[in-house]
């Protein structure tokens, strides 16, 4: 939501594609809509109402999704905003784990499972997702 100043487009190539550039590292890239987004980036209202996001970030339904996922900045890939959503079994979203492993939740039973996941979470265990996804199963929570 606030990366506009940070990913930017610098030409428009064709009708979806764009030749930008990571401001931050100076890289440039050349990016074309996802062709199943293109529809969502068509509508310009969203980037027009929030000047700070990104001019690739676009609603849909709940979600707030990138429109160039296939072809987004190195930066962009590497950071993984959200790696793992947590409902409760209600199928209610509870949570999300960013891609620094950590938890945004205001659910007290939540954070208090993942607490515990940290504490427990053996160091060596690689990958460290699949460890927490299943921790958090285990408590009966859905995680995707
Ligand atoms: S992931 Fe996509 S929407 Fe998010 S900052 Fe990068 S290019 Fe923009």
């Amino acid at each position: 939501m606030y990366l506009g100043d940070y990913i930017v487009i610098e030409q428009q190539l064709g009708p979806f594609t764009f030749a930008g550039e990571s401001v931050s590292t100076g890289t440039p890239f050349i990016a074309g809509i996802d062709e199943d987004k293109r529809h969502l980036f068509a509508d310009r209202t969203f980037p027009d109402q929030h000047p700070t996001a990104c001019r690739f970030l676009r609603p849909d339904g709940d979600l707030i999704r990138c429109t160039i996922h296939r072809d987004s900045p190195a930066q962009c890939k590497f950071y993984r905003c959200v790696v793992m959503r947590v409902s409760d079994m209600a199928g209610n979203s509870i949570g999300v784990v960013t891609g620094t492993l950590s938890l945004h939740s205001d659910d007290p039973d939540l954070r208090t499972a993942w607490e515990e996941a940290e504490r427990t979470r053996p160091k060596h265990e690689d990958p460290a997702e699949k460890w927490l996804a299943t921790f958090l199963q285990a408590k009966g929570y859905r995680v995707e």
